[in-house]
C-alpha cells in the first residue's frame, strides 16, 4: 500500500468522510486580492494583513518544509431543519454546523493523530501544521486542488458525493507523497459544476452573493450574526428574519445537497437538546452564567452573549409580537450597549403602549450615544 493510501485509510478510521492530498503548495491570489480590494471582508481585518495574504499564496511561509497538503472533510449535517421550526418567528434559527459540539475541539485532535500516524509510518519526524477553519490558508481552493470537489457559486466547496455540508481541515506536511502514476484517470471527486443553476443567488435573503462565486460578507447573515462585533446595519435587520446564528439557506437550496448529502453519523455533531431553533424569549433571558452553561463547547459561544442577544433582539423585532415586550424592556437595562440598542430597535417594531413607555423611560437615563440614537429612532417609528 502506498503511503498516501495508508494515510487515507487512517483518516477514515479517525472519522473523516472526505480525504485528498495535493503536492501544490502555492496558490494564485488575484481573486482573493480583488475580493479584499472591494472591502467584501468587512471588519475581518485579519484576512487582509499582508503576512496573512502571503501565507495563503505560499504555504512555505507557514511551514518552510512543506511538501504536500492533506485535506479532509467531515460531514456535519444531521438532518434538515423541520419546517415547523424554520417558519416559527418565535424561534431563533441556528445554523446546522452549530447544533452539536464545537468542530474545532473534535477535528483538530484528529488531524494531530493523523500527523502522528504519518510519523509512525515513515519512521521519522515529519514537520506538520494542522488547521480546521482558522488557518491562513485558502482551504476551499486547496480542497478543490486535491480533487475533493469544486467551488460553487455560493462559494462553498461542493463534493460530488457528499454535497457541501462539510467541515474542512488541512494538514501541511513536510514529506513527499507519491504522485498518481501517469495515465491514471482523474479522481471522480473532481467532477461537478454549477452549470446554469443560480438557486443560491436567488434565495439569499440579503443579496450577499453579489455575483456567482462572490460573497459580500458585509451582507451575509453568517458574518452579521457571528463575525461582526458592531451593531447590525438597520437596513439589513429586517432581512435576517429569525436567523440568530449563521445561515444555511444557500446550502439548503443547492441541488447537490438535495441529491447527494447524507445524514452525518458523527456523535459529536448530533443536535444537542433544543439547539436547532430555541425560543427567542428563552435566549433573550440568558444572563452571562446561563449563556456560558448553555453554549459550553458549542460553536455558538463564538458570538459571545452580547453578539447572540443582539441577533436575538433583531429576530424579536422581526417577530413583532407583544409577548416580547417584557423581555425587551428588561434588555434596555442590560450592561451591554450593543444589546440595549438592538432591544430598542426591536421595541420600536413591537406592540404599542408598554413598549413606548419603556423606550421613553430608557431615554431619560441612557448615557451611551449610539443607544440613545436607537431609542430615539425607535420612538419615531410610532
Ligand atoms: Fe446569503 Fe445566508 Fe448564504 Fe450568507 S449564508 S450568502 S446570507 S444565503
Ligand atoms: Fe451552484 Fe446552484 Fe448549488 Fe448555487 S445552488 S452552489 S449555483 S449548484
Amino acid at each position: 500500500m502506498r503511503l498516501s493510501e495508508q494515510i487515507e485509510a487512517r483518516a477514515h478510521q479517525l472519522g473523516f468522510d472526505v480525504f485528498g492530498w495535493t503536492p501544490v503548495t502555492s496558490y494564485p491570489l488575484d481573486r482573493y486580492r480583488a475580493w479584499l480590494d472591494q472591502g467584501f471582508h468587512g471588519t475581518m481585518g485579519y484576512l487582509a494583513g499582508e503576512d496573512a495574504i502571503a501565507k495563503r499564496g505560499d504555504l512555505s511561509r507557514i511551514l518552510p518544509a512543506v511538501r504536500a497538503v492533506i485535506t479532509v472533510g467531515s460531514n456535519y449535517h444531521t438532518r434538515p431543519l423541520p419546517a415547523a421550526l424554520d417558519n416559527d418567528p418565535a424561534r431563533g434559527v441556528i445554523a446546522s454546523y452549530a447544533w452539536g459540539d464545537d468542530y474545532h475541539d473534535v477535528l483538530v485532535p484528529r488531524l494531530r493523530e493523523l500527523a502522528a500516524f504519518i510519523e509512525d509510518t515513515t519512521g521519522q519526524p515529519v514537520a506538520n501544521r494542522a488547521y480546521v477553519d482558522t488557518g491562513p490558508t485558502l482551504e476551499r481552493a486547496i480542497a478543490a486542488q486535491a480533487s475533493n470537489g469544486f467551488i460553487g457559486k455560493n462559494t462553498h466547496l461542493i463534493h460530488p458525493d457528499w454535497g457541501s455540508w462539510l467541515f474542512l481541515g488541512e494538514l501541511l506536511i513536510g514529506c513527499d507523497l507519491e504522485h498518481a502514476p501517469a495515465g491514471v484517470a482523474q479522481s471522480p471527486a473532481a467532477r461537478g459544476t454549477c452549470g446554469r443553476c443560480t438557486r443560491c443567488l436567488d434565495a439569499c435573503p440579503t443579496g450577499a452573493l453579489v455575483a456567482p462565486y462572490v460573497l459580500d460578507a458585509r451582507r451575509c447573515i453568517s458574518y452579521l450574526t457571528i463575525e461582526l462585533k458592531d451593531p447590525i446595519p438597520p437596513d439589513l435587520r429586517p432581512l435576517l428574519g429569525n436567523r440568530v446564528f449563521g445561515c444555511d439557506i444557500c446550502q439548503e437550496v443547492c441541488p447537490w445537497n438535495k441529491r447527494f448529502a447524507q445524514p452525518a453519523q458523527e456523535p459529536h455533531f448530533q443536535p444537542r437538546s433544543d439547539s436547532m431553533a430555541p425560543r427567542l424569549l428563552d435566549l433573550m433571558a440568558l444572563d452571562d452564567e446561563a449563556f456560558r452553561r448553555r453554549f459550553r463547547a458549542s460553536p455558538v459561544k463564538r458570538a459571545k452573549r452580547r453578539g447572540l442577544l443582539r441577533s436575538v433582539a433583531v429576530a424579536l423585532g422581526n417577530w413583532g409580537d407583544p409577548a416580547a415586550v417584557p423581555v425587551l424592556a428588561s434588555a434596555l437595562n442590560d450592561t451591554e450597549p450593543l444589546i440595549r440598542g438592538h432591544a430598542a430597535w426591536a421595541l420600536g417594531r413591537t406592540g404599542p403602549g408598554a413598549s413606548r413607555q419603556a423606550l421613553r423611560e430608557a431615554l431619560e437615563t441612557e448615557s451611551d450615544v449610539w443607544v440613545r440614537t436607537e431609542l430615539a429612532a425607535a420612538l419615531r417609528t410610532r
